[in-house]
């Protein structure tokens, strides 16, 4: 496993991250190319600070395609008013800006993929002296964390703010706590496939409060999917005590992710047909979605079927899919933690 090495980070901040005010400025890291020799890849950061507080840490585009968090995040920065700030919000938009600009999950400069990556490294690639500098610089600064995520090009999800089970059990109520605050129409107990490299793990693991989101999907976003965004930020930063208020809840009903059993993979390629769409409750045994060969007409389609009582939480886009993609993710109604 990597650690955190004591070489210095190269990135520099253009801001000082602990004046008052409001701040925007770049994470520069130097990145030597053909069209720049001496250039560097410029990340926008915005820090909102006033007086004595909690401070939040607040990133988009960990996955360049998952379009929520930037759109909540870029307004944010745009419209916080520090005079409305017990504390510092520290907002990163854009975490990989590299794979934002480009429009896809991982960077176009080293393939890295940012949720992969953690905690990264300050002799590494691109991605991973990001990584480091929000490991070592960033997380340390903050006492609670909010990741925002979505599906991307390739999965779309029902729209859930989610925590993870932690073995320091008041570490995780804190979080749970901090989910339910975010009041999104659904709050997960989420399963990792692969927690390692993860901001998620990375966060937990210095104690801090984490919660992480999946919006939406489909390589989009959409005005509701940007609404539960936006109010979710704000809900959070209240439930901090940055903001005064009390969270906007609205109704969320609790899933949870029991085992693996959750995840189906497609084990053919072919045309994806689903027979229930995202939200629908499935029974254990029922047909979820059948993949049709396309390379001639006559043939069967495979089937899959749910391994459990549940709802559909997620499913592949779009219309075609290979053999190994995720095709479908199942959760469990829960009681309110
Ligand atoms: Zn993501």
């Amino acid at each position: 496993m990597l650690t955190a090495s004591p070489r210095p980070s190269p990135v520099t901040p253009t801001i000082d991250l602990s004046a008052p005010g409001v701040q925007h400025g770049h994470l520069r890291l130097p990145y030597s190319r053909d069209d720049s020799a001496w250039g560097s890849v410029m990340i926008p950061i915005c820090v909102v600070a006033n007086g004595e507080g909690p401070t939040a840490l607040l990133t988009g585009a960990n996955h360049g395609d998952e379009y929520e968090g930037p759109a909540a995040l870029f307004e944010l920065a745009r419209s916080l008013d520090p005079a409305e700030v017990s504390g510092r919000v520290i907002i990163l938009p854009a975490l990989n800006y590299p794979a934002f600009r480009a429009g896809t999950r991982t960077s176009p400069i080293d393939k890295g993929n940012m949720n992969r990556s953690f905690p990264g490294r300050p002799d590494g690639n691109v991605t991973e002296k990001i990584a480091d500098y929000v490991t070592r610089h960033l997380v340390p600064l903050a006492d609670i964390v909010l990741d925002f995520h979505s599906g991307g090009k390739t999965l779309d999800f029902l729209p859930y703010a989610a925590a993870h089970e932690l073995p320091d059990k008041a570490q995780e109520a804190r979080c749970f706590a901090a989910v339910a605050a975010f009041s999104a129409p659904y709050s997960m107990k989420m399963l990792e496939i692969d927690a390692v490299g993860m901001l998620d793990t990375t966060v937990e693991e210095m104690g801090k409060v984490f919660v992480t989101t999946e919006l939406g999907g489909a390589g989009t976003a959409s005005a509701t999917s940007i609404g539960v965004a936006r109010r979710g930020a704000g809900n959070l930063l209240r439930h901090a005590g940055i903001l005064a208020g009390t969270p906007e809840t609205a109704p969320t009903r609790w899933l949870d992710m029991p085992s693996a059993d959750c995840f189906t993979f497609a084990g053919d390629d072919g045309l994806i047909v689903f027979e229930h769409d995202l939200g629908a409750p499935v029974r254990a045994g029922d047909v979820i979605v059948r993949v049709y060969p396309v390379g001639k007409t006559g043939l069967a389609p495979a089937e899959y079927r749910a391994a459990m009582d549940g709802v559909l939480a997620a499913r592949h886009v779009p219309g075609l899919i290979k053999a190994g993609d995720c095709l479908s993710v199942l959760a469990v109604l829960r009681e309110a933690p």
